[in-house]
C-alpha cells in the first residue's frame, strides 16, 4: 500500500470524526490480523493469518459518525471491516485486502431503552452481551442469549454472525431474539427497521442483516427480546449413554415430542473422557470408558419444568441411559465459559498446535451418519500431527441438531504450510457434511475461512446471495472476501 495514500486516508478520516478516533498504532493494528483477539499473543496463530495490516482502526461514537465514515470509504472504494467484540471464529474480522479500514463499534455501548412492558431492550452495537445480561438480571430478566463467548462478544457481532447461546433450545438463536434494528448502508444511508411483534408486510428484512457478517452494512443499534428470569424451578440431570447414536435418538425423541429443555447437550466419548475446553468439569468421573454423556437443563415455571424433566427422564431411561445425577450440570454451570480464559494458557497452544472448532448441522435422518463419516474420514486420512478430535451436539430443534467438532493439530514451521494444512482439515469435514445435505456453518458464520465452500453450501440459491450483495453493496467495499465469493 502506497504510504502517501494511507496517510491521506488517515487524515481524511480524522477530519470526519476527529483524529483521536483514528488509531494507527502498529501494536493495536496487529490485533486485527487474527480471528479471536486473544490469539494475537500466540506464535502459531500469528503464522496462520497472513493478511496485510489495516491502514487504521476508526472508532465512531454514534450512528452519524458511522454514516460519515462509510460514505467516505464507499466514495473512495476502500475496504471496510466492521468489528465489535473481536471474538469471531471464522476470520470475518481480518483485513482481507491491503487497503482496509477497520470500523470498530465497541465504543457505541449504551443501553438506550429498557422496556419491560413490551419485553424488549434497545442497545447500541458495542454493548457487551455479559454487561447487558447482568443489567437485565438485576431487574429480574434475561436476554436468553448465552454464547460461550459471553465475556467477549458484543451485540453487533452477535447479530452479524447469526450467533447462538448455550440455552438456545428454549430461547432460540439471535434470529429469534432481534425485534428491530438500525443499520448504516455502505453509501452512508441510515435505515431503521421498527419494533413490532410480527408483521406480514413483505419478506422479513431484519434477516438481511442477521448473519450479514459486516459484508452488507454496519449494524449500529438493535432491539432484543427479554424474558422473565427465575432459576428457582430449574430441573437438571445428566445421563451416560453407550454411544452417540443412542444419545442422538434420545434428543430426537425429546424434541419431536414437543419438549423444550433450555440446554440439551451430548458429548462423545472423547469429550466425556476429558474435554480440554472444560477440563474442570471432568465428565470422566461420571461415565465409563467409551460412554457418551447427555446433559439437560429445564427452566421456566414450576409446572413446565417438572413435566419436561419427567419426560426427559422417561425418554432417556427407555433408551437405556444411566442416570448420573445433577453434579455434571452443577460443574458445567460453573466452568462452561472457562475456555475464554484457558484458551490462552493452554498446553496445546504452548506446544505449537492449531486448535479450532467447526460447527455443522443436519436433519435427524443424516446427523448421526455425518458424525460417523467425519470421524471415520479423519481416522482414515491419518492426518499428520493431529493431537485431538471430538464432537458434541449442543443445539437441538424439532427437525435436527448440530454437531460441534473440536480439533487440534501440530503447526508446521512454514506458516503457509500450516495454513494449507488447516484448510485441508476443515475441507475434509465440509465435504462429508455437504455430501449428506448438512450445513457447514451452524453458528460461527462463513467469515473468510469458509468462503471457498459457500457456493456448495447454497447450491442453486447462491445466486440470491450474490444479487443481494450486488444491490446492497454495489462498490463491494464491505468486508472483502467475507461470506461472498468475489
Ligand atoms: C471462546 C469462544 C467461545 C465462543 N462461543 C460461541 C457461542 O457459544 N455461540 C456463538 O454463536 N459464537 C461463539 N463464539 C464466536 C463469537 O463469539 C461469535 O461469532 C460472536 O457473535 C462474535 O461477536 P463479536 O462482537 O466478538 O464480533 P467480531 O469478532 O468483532 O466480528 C465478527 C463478525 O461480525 C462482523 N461485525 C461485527 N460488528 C458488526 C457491526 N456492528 N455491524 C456489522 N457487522 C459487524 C465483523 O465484520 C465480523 O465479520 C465463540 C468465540 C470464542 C472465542
Amino acid at each position: 500500500m502506497n504510504i502517501k495514500k494511507a496517510e491521506k486516508i488517515v487524515k481524511d478520516l480524522g477530519r470526519l470524526v476527529g483524529p483521536e478516533k483514528v488509531i494507527i498504532d502498529k501494536d493495536i493494528l496487529k490485533e486485527d490480523l487474527v480471528n479471536y483477539i486473544g490469539y494475537v499473543k500466540n506464535e502459531v496463530y500469528k503464522k496462520l493469518y497472513l493478511d496485510p495490516m489495516p491502514i487504521c482502526v476508526v472508532k465512531p461514537d454514534n450512528e452519524a459518525e458511522v454514516s460519515k465514515v462509510l460514505s467516505y470509504l464507499n466514495e473512495n472504494r476502500i475496504n471496510c471491516v466492521p468489528k465489535t467484540g473481536r471474538s469471531g471464529c471464522t476470520a470475518g474480522g481480518v483485513p482481507g485486502d491491503d487497503v482496509t479500514v477497520i470500523v470498530d463499534g465497541s465504543g457505541m455501548n449504551k443501553i438506550i431503552k429498557f422496556d419491560d412492558e413490551n419485553m424488549q431492550v434497545t442497545v447500541q452495537c458495542g454493548t457487551p452481551i455479559e454487561y447487558l445480561e447482568n443489567f437485565c438480571n438485576k431487574k429480574g430478566y434475561t436476554t436468553g442469549h448465552f454464547p460461550q463467548s459471553l465475556p467477549l462478544a458484543h451485540i453487533g457481532g452477535l447479530i452479524a454472525t447469526r450467533s447462538i447461546g448455550q440455552f438456545s433450545t428454549l430461547y432460540g438463536g439471535i434470529e429469534d431474539l432481534v425485534v428491530g434494528l438500525k443499520v448504516v448502508m455502505p453509501d452512508g444511508r441510515k435505515i431503521r427497521i421498527k419494533n413490532v411483534p410480527r408483521r406480514a408486510a413483505g419478506p422479513d428484512i431484519r434477516q438481511l442483516f442477521i448473519g450479514s457478517e459486516g459484508a452488507l452494512a454496519f449494524i449500529t443499534e438493535a432491539t432484543l427480546k427479554i424474558f422473565k428470569f427465575d432459576v428457582k424451578n430449574r430441573w437438571m440431570n445428566a445421563y451416560a449413554v453407550k454411544d452417540m447414536d443412542t444419545g442422538l435418538k434420545i434428543l430426537q425423541e425429546i424434541m419431536t415430542n414437543g419438549y423444550k429443555p433450555a440446554v440439551a447437550r451430548l458429548h462423545d466419548d472423547v469429550e466425556a473422557k476429558g474435554d480440554p475446553h472444560n477440563k474442570a468439569v471432568g465428565y470422566s468421573r461420571f461415565v465409563r470408558p467409551g460412554e457418551s454423556i447427555l446433559l439437560f437443563i429445564v427452566d421456566g415455571p414450576e409446572d413446565i419444568t417438572s413435566v419436561t424433566g419427567k419426560a426427559i427422564d422417561k425418554f432417556a431411561k427407555k433408551a437405556g441411559a444411566r442416570d448420573v445425577g445433577k453434579k455434571p450440570l452443577e460443574l458445567w454451570l460453573i466452568h462452561r465459559n472457562d475456555s475464554n480464559k484457558t484458551l490462552l494458557d493452554n498446553e496445546e497452544l504452548r506446544n505449537d498446535c492449531v486448535r479450532d472448532t467447526i460447527e455443522v448441522a443436519a436433519n435427524w435422518t443424516e446427523i448421526g451418519q455425518i458424525y460417523k463419516n467425519v470421524c471415520k474420514r479423519i481416522a482414515d486420512e491419518n492426518f499428520p500431527g493431529l493431537v485431538r478430535f471430538s464432537g458434541h451436539s449442543s443445539h437441538s430443534y424439532i427437525n435436527g441438531t448440530n454437531i460441534y467438532f473440536m480439533f487440534a493439530f501440530k503447526a508446521e514451521k512454514d506458516p503457509k504450510e500450516t495454513r494449507d494444512k488447516y484448510f485441508r482439515f476443515i475441507g475434509m469435514i465440509f465435504e462429508e457434511v455437504l455430501s449428506l445435505g448438512g450445513t457447514i456453518a451452524h453458528h460461527h458464520g462463513i467469515g473468510k475461512h469458509r468462503v471457498p465452500w459457500i457456493k456448495d453450501e447454497h447450491g442453486s440459491a447462491y445466486i440470491l446471495l450474490k444479487m443481494i450483495k450486488d444491490v446492497m453493496d454495489p462498490n463491494k467495499i464491505m468486508n472483502k472476501g467475507t461470506l461472498f465469493v468475489e
